[in-house]
C-alpha cells in the first residue's frame, strides 16, 4: 500500500493495467489539454470521463444555464445547479473539480462562434464535439482542420447517434460527411423528436474512446459509427474524403471567417434564440446600469451571472458580454426586435 501511496498513477491502476494505454498511454493522458465545444449531454458525459481518466486540462466551454429538462439525460448537473441560476460550464467545473483534484479543469461561459474559436482552441490537442447544431459543428471543424488538431464530432437524437472522428490530413473531414447546414426544419430536433439518455451517453462514450486512442498513438480512420439506444447495434459506414471538399481539400474556412454566422441562433431544445451584438462579444456590459435603465419597463432580476428581464412575454437574459439570450420564441426575428429594443443596437 506504501508504494501505491507514493505513486501518482495510482488512482489510473485499473486503466494502466489496460495493455493498450499503459503507463505510457498515461503519461500522454497526463499531458494532454481537450477542449470540450457544449455542455449538454454528449458534451457532461465525455467532459466527466475526461476528468477522471486524468487529462492534464479539460476545458468545457458552453453558454447556457442549467434548465429543468435538461437533468433527465446530463449528469454533472444538480437541482441545486438549477435553483442557483448556475451556467453549464460553471456547474460543471465545480463538479468535476470535486471528481478529481489533480488535473486542470477550466469551465468558460462562452459562446463559440468564428470570433472566439481560434483563442478557445490555442493549444488544445484535441476537440470534443458536445454542441447540438450543424453550423457549430462547421466551425469546429474549419478551426480544427485550420490549427491541425483531431475533432471528434457526435449527436443524437431520439435514440440515434452518429460519432466520427476528424484526423486533419488524415482521414476525411466533417464537411466530406456533410456538404452544407440543412435548412431549418429538414432535421429532427430534440425539441421535435426527444431524446433518452442512453443516446448520448452512447454517443459521448464513443467519443471519448476515440479520443483516448488518439491521445494514446493509435491510428483512427474517419468512418461515420450509426449507433442505436433503443435496439442496440452499432455500424461503422466508410466516409470517403469528398472529391474537392471546400474544407478539407480547398481549404476554404467559409465558417471560420463568419461568412456562414449567424448573429441570431435558434437553440436546440427550448424556446430560446440567442441574439449577438452587432458590435461583436466583450462589450464588457454594465448590468446595474442597465438593470436600472429597465426599470419599469418589466421584472428585471440582477442574478450573480446574468440580468433577467421579463417584459411579459419574453424573457431576456443578458450576459455581461453582451450576448442575449431570449426566451419564449425560436422567432429569430422576434428575439432581435426585443433585443434592439430593449438593449438598443
Ligand atoms: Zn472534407
Amino acid at each position: 500500500m506504501a508504494a501505491a501511496k507514493k505513486d501518482p498513477f495510482w488512482r489510473y491502476d485499473r486503466q494502466i493495467r489496460f495493455k493498450p494505454i499503459g503507463r505510457e498511454g498515461q503519461q500522454a493522458i497526463a499531458r494532454a489539454s481537450v477542449v470540450v465545444v457544449g455542455c449538454g449531454a454528449l458534451g457532461a458525459v465525455a467532459a466527466d470521463m475526461l476528468v477522471r481518466m486524468g487529462v492534464g486540462r479539460t476545458a468545457i466551454i458552453d453558454r447556457d444555464i442549467v434548465e429543468l429538462h435538461n437533468l433527465h439525460r446530463q449528469p454533472v448537473f444538480t437541482e441545486r445547479d438549477l435553483q442557483e441560476g448556475r451556467p453549464k460550464a460553471v456547474a460543471a467545473e465545480a463538479a468535476l473539480k470535486a471528481a478529481n483534484s489533480e488535473v486542470q479543469v477550466e469551465g468558460i461561459v462562452e459562446d463559440f462562434n468564428y470570433r472566439s474559436a481560434v483563442r478557445l482552441c490555442r493549444g488544445a490537442d484535441l476537440i470534443v464535439d458536445g454542441t447540438d447544431n450543424f453550423e457549430t459543428r462547421l466551425l469546429i471543424n474549419d478551426v480544427a482542420l485550420e490549427m491541425g488538431i483531431p475533432w471528434f464530432y457526435g449527436g443524437a437524437i431520439g435514440a440515434d447517434g452518429l460519432v466520427k472522428a476528424v484526423v486533419p490530413g488524415k482521414t476525411s473531414c466533417f464537411r466530406c460527411l456533410i456538404e452544407d447546414i440543412p435548412d431549418p426544419g429538414d432535421t429532427p430536433t430534440c425539441e421535435t423528436v426527444g431524446v433518452i439518455a442512453p443516446a448520448p451517453h452512447i454517443v459521448a462514450s464513443l467519443q471519448v474512446s476515440l479520443a483516448l486512442r488518439a491521445l494514446t498513438g493509435d491510428e483512427l480512420d474517419g468512418n461515420l459509427l450509426v449507433v442505436n439506444a433503443w435496439k442496440p447495434a452499432i455500424r461503422s459506414v466508410a466516409v470517403p474524403q469528398l472529391d474537392g471538399c471546400p474544407a478539407c481539400v480547398k481549404g476554404e474556412r467559409r465558417f471560420l471567417s463568419g461568412e456562414e454566422a449567424g448573429i441570431a441562433t435558434v437553440l436546440c431544445g427550448s424556446k430560446m434564440v440567442q441574439v449577438l451584438p452587432p458590435g461583436g462579444l466583450k462589450m464588457e456590459i454594465d448590468l446595474d446600469a442597465l438593470a436600472a435603465a429597465l426599470e419599469g419597463l418589466g421584472k428585471v432580476s440582477r442574478l450573480r451571472f446574468y440580468l433577467m428581464f421579463d417584459d411579459g412575454s419574453l424573457k431576456l437574459m443578458v450576459f455581461p458580454d453582451g450576448r442575449c439570450l431570449v426566451k419564449g420564441t425560436d422567432d429569430a426575428a422576434r428575439a432581435r426586435a426585443a433585443v434592439a429594443r430593449y438593449l438598443g443596437g
